[in-house]
């Protein structure tokens, strides 16, 4: 069953086998962990860290930023917590899409990359390596418009 809201247990240690539509909360060792809100039951751990995610504690709920997209799960949920509240982003068959075409992207990037690479030792020699950094610049300007930005 798919979760609309999840109630909060903060612990020091987050127990193996967790609840589904309850959000664990370590502060001790920064991390969270809930299952999955789609309801296949797999677990998902959303460590705070400045590079991962941040949790805002109003003393009653909590939210989570960025949102949760479970790409490397067969449901491929994505969606925020918000207040404690489930927020889906988009619909099933849209995110679908999108998750694929984010995997085509960062795959094109990775390919681009190494090709750069490449170029940019070649270009090096012509004293040209202005042309490498273009297309990164590219790459993230796409990489935001997939966004919305
Ligand atoms: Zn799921």
């Amino acid at each position: 069953m798919a979760t609309k809201q999840l109630k909060i247990q903060f612990c020091e240690f987050i127990p193996t086998e967790i609840e589904e539509g309850t959000l664990y909360i370590s502060m001790e060792f920064a991390t969270a962990s809930h299952k999955c809100a789609c309801g296949c039951g797999q677990e998902v751990v959303t460590p705070f860290t400045p590079t991962d995610w941040k949790l805002t504690y109003d003393g009653e709920s909590v939210s989570l930023s960025p949102s949760i997209g479970n790409w490397s799960y067969q449901c491929r949920s994505h969606y925020f917590i918000k207040n404690s509240k489930i927020v889906w982003a988009g619909n099933m068959s849209q995110k679908a899409i999108d998750a694929g075409r984010f995997h085509d992207q960062l795959n094109k990037n990775r390919h681009y990359k190494q090709h750069d690479t490449s170029m940019e030792e070649t270009q090096n020699k012509d004293g040209r390596q202005d042309k490498p950094n273009e297309k990164r610049a590219g790459i993230f300007k796409s990489i935001a418009r997939f966004f919305g930005f």
